[in-house]
């Protein structure tokens, strides 16, 4: 059941998207139909979408169109141009890990080396 949920959700959002450019309305109501699916089976958004819709007004985002993205403070952020909510996704950490990895990886290379 739950994954059938998750794949309405992934319906939803992508005929949001083709929607948008032509029927910005229609994809605004998509967004708010997957919210309430979301919050029926209390379930995470899909990680792609999370930064796509506005939490406030339930808006569906398209960056260029309705909202504004900058990198501020090893952040995105996410705003709203409609009620001017904005989202802060932090990237340090996944920066971290990234460098985590290299190092693993280049350290894990000497040990054939040797
Ligand atoms: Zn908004």
């Amino acid at each position: 059941m739950i994954k059938i949920a998750y794949e309405r959700l992934e319906i939803l959002f992508k005929m949001a998207e083709e929607e948008f450019s032509l029927h910005p309305e229609r994809s605004h109501r998509y967004v708010e139909m997957a919210r309430n699916i979301a919050k029926k089976y209390n379930l995470n958004m899909p990680p792609y979408w999370r930064g796509r819709f506005c939490k406030q007004c339930n808006r569906f985002l398209k960056p260029g169109f309705n909202s504004k993205i900058r990198l501020i403070e090893s952040a995105v952020t996410t705003q709203c141009l409609k009620c001017g909510e904005i989202r802060r996704n932090l990237y340090k950490s996944e920066q971290k890990t990234r460098r985590r990895n290299k190092i693993e990886s280049h350290t894990f290379q000497e040990g054939i080396n040797e």
